[in-house]
């Protein structure tokens, strides 16, 4: 449980466990059996992975029999990338779990830029991809739903349709997508997409890969068979029925997407007001309401996250959701910002359980770390 005392922005590096994501875990860790058995008990417990299967397809407007469970969204990601293209399209702006396995892949790679507003500029990739997916190749336009760090939504449906005119498969990491924006796997048309359970309330440790029918993807972990064949090892059966109850239970949240929107407007006019010397990062561009990247020109951002965790506030440097991780931020980087403000640009992201207390406490503590000194009369 956290403390009273502690104030939580760090909901994109991960949410708190919902009650309905808690309960269901403790009642499935009380029941036995392999879901691969036939018997009674078996049953029963793949009845529970199937009804989360059908909880989180409903979540992402997806069919239940797209969905493959994994550990999480880097194993997801990881899988797309190492599926044996020739080329991979991919932006800078990506998660390290797209950009690594990409480059690792041995596949050529073709930059999507992003410009100073966070977004991607597809027009600049339509004659290499064209090229690459023309004949035998196999070529992948990888794009995240919307941006980690910067909150900055992606042109996911323009990636789309360009990759289809040109003959690629398309890959959308959407972990930052369920709760923030609306999602709807079946009309957005991707091949591939990716959610993570701990970024929507549910645990740490399960995500999805979803597949649409008719796309062939080889076995990604072989062995018994789980998952349609597709990844082999006897399920997480307590993280996935987490998973599906959190899935449940977001798509039944109305109204939290217009709440982060008015509370990280207030938050944003408070920093500014605070401290005029303040860039918020994209702050013209579309973006989930939930996240607001603010760089403090001539501060370190990891002194402005240790500060301010001193001061009881959670938030993250860049993408400090990767362990240890400090220094400058390669989404910033790749954004073309110069180094004043990749540097001291911390992470501020909302929750549905974040309310006008967590923005006043933010701001008091802000006041402290990052304002004017108080001289006394
Ligand atoms: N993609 C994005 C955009 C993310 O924000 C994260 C989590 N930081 C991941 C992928 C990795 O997710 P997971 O923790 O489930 O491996």
């Amino acid at each position: 449980m956290m403390s009273k005392t502690r104030t939580y922005l760090d909901n994109n590096a991960s949410t708190p466990l919902c009650p309905e994501a808690r309960a269901a875990m403790v009642e499935a860790m009380d029941v036995m059996g392999n879901p691969s058995s036939v018997h009674a008990e078996g049953r029963a417990v793949r009845a529970l992975i199937e009804r989360a299967r059908e909880q989180v397809a409903n979540l992402i407007g997806a069919r239940a029999s797209e969905v493959v469970f994994t550990s999480g969204a880097t194993e997801a990601n990881n899988t797309v990338m190492a599926a044996g293209w020739d080329t991979i399209c991919v932006s800078g702006i990506e998660h390290d779990s797209v950009l690594a396995p990409a480059r690792a892949s041995g596949a050529a790679i073709i930059d999507l830029p992003a410009s100073t507003d966070g977004r991607v500029d597809l027009s600049a990739v339509m004659q290499p991809l064209s090229e690459a997916a023309a004949g035998e190749g196999k070529a992948l336009l990888s794009l995240m739903i919307a941006n980690n760090e910067t909150g900055v939504v992606e042109p996911a449906a323009d990636a789309i349709a360009l990759a289809r005119e040109v003959g690629a498969a398309v890959h959308v990491d959407a972990v930052q997508g369920p709760g923030r924006l609306p999602l709807d796997f079946a009309s957005l048309g991707a091949d591939f997409l990716v959610v993570s359970a701990h970024k929507l309330g549910g645990p740490r440790g399960a995500g999805a890969l979803v597949i649409r029918d008719g796309v062939s993807l080889p076995a990604f972990v072989r062995g018994g068979g789980q998952e349609r064949r597709r990844r082999g090892g006897t399920e997480s059966v307590a993280a996935i029925a987490g998973f599906g109850a959190a899935a449940g239970a977001l798509a039944r949240e109305t109204g939290a997407i217009e709440r982060a929107a008015a509370l990280r407007a207030e938050l944003e006019a408070g920093v500014k007001r605070m401290t005029p010397e303040a860039v918020i990062v994209a702050q013209d561009s579309a973006r989930i309401t939930n996240t607001s990247c603010i760089a403090l020109p001539g501060k370190a951002a990891e002194t402005l996250v240790i500060r301010l965790d001193l001061e009881g506030i959670a938030v993250s440097a860049g993408a400090a959701c990767s362990s240890g991780k400090v220094g400058s931020s390669h989404v910033l980087e790749a954004m073309g910002l110069p180094p004043e403000i990749t540097r001291s640009a911390i992470r501020v992201s909302l929750g549905p359980q974040t309310r006008e207390a967590d923005i006043a406490a933010f701001l008091a503590a802000w006041q402290k770390v990052a304002g004017p000194a108080v001289i006394a009369a």
